[in-house]
């Protein structure tokens, strides 16, 4: 069984552009809890609610439920439901499933292979990731669903990154109450934030420290742009805007051009805001050229 291709194939689900990402969610969380414990089986009543966060957060905007993947999944070949009764999914409704003791778990044929090439993990979750999903929801889903894929890859060091990373995130996202540095975007989505992330202004390649005076939250957009040096930090905490970039949209003004000059929002009292030294390495290293006039 190439279970790569198998993995992919899930994708023919989908028709005419729909998107259904109801079976590839329901794999990745089974990975994510076959690697934190190999033996343990899904029930259904357990991880209902999970499943249902999951689909509503990363699913098509009408309402789903997870009782049809739990069921569907079976037909291809990576995953088995039982009941109290034996081997067998009680079909898709929610109530047999619930009050049947369903449970699933990746079948058989597929925990062997894992068994025997632990690799196999990584592949198949980052095959999922690809054929299904854009890049940039790769790191938000693989935390979701407690997948490592990292550790799954193998790198020890990698994953004492990654939890470093998820602590800085953390650390940051509350220092700046969950607010752009920069435009005070402070979207959520279902409870959790969306479109917030914890930028590093000395780059953690080029010995930025986890700390919260090296940190900014920032939306994704003023985050790639601050990475990318169209925006950087000048004395006073003030926003520099590139004169190297150009927008002439009403968007690009509002978002970008009109930034020049305007104050960091935050972080909140009691927290160092962006050290010096850290803020001069971007300046020089990452920020394009010379500053924009603030606008008027
Ligand atoms: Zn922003």
């Amino acid at each position: 069984m190439d279970w790569l291709d198998q993995v992919v194939r899930l994708k023919r689900w989908t028709k005419d552009g729909v998107r259904a990402p109801h079976k590839p969610l329901l794999l990745l969380y089974a990975l994510g809890r076959y690697q934190q414990d190999t033996e343990g089986g899904l029930r259904y009543s357990a991880v209902e609610g999970e499943l249902k966060r999951l689909l509503a957060e990363y699913g098509p905007a009408n309402p789903t439920t997870p009782g049809y993947p739990f069921h569907h999944l079976v037909s291809d070949g990576v995953w088995e439901v039982r009941t109290d009764q034996g081997l067998g999914s009680p079909g898709s409704a929610v109530g047999a499933l619930r009050s049947s003791g369903a449970t699933g778990r990746l079948a058989p044929a597929l925990r062997t292979a894992l068994g025997e090439e632990p690799a196999l993990l990584g592949r198949m979750g980052r095959a999922l990731l690809d054929a299904h999903f854009p890049v940039s929801l790769h790191a938000d889903l693989c935390e979701a669903v407690g997948l490592d894929l990292e550790q799954a890859e193998g790198g020890v060091e990698a994953r004492i990154r990654r939890q470093r990373d998820r602590r800085m995130r953390e650390l940051i996202l509350t220092a700046y109450e969950f607010q752009c540095a920069f435009c005070g975007y402070d979207g959520a989505l279902g409870g959790s934030v969306v479109g917030l992330e914890a930028a590093h202004v000395r780059w953690w390649s080029h010995d930025g420290p986890d700390e919260v005076d090296n940190g900014l939250c920032l939306c994704s957009l003023h985050h790639k742009l601050f990475d990318k040096g169209v925006l950087g930090l000048g004395e006073g905490h003030r926003i520099l805007v590139s004169r190297r970039f150009v927008g002439r949209s009403e968007a690009s003004r509002r978002h970008v051009l009109a930034l020049s000059g305007r104050t960091v929002i935050g972080p909140q009292a009691g927290v160092a805001p962006v050290a010096e030294r850290h803020r001069e390495w971007h300046a020089r290293q990452v920020f394009h050229g010379e500053p924009r006039q603030p606008v008027g």
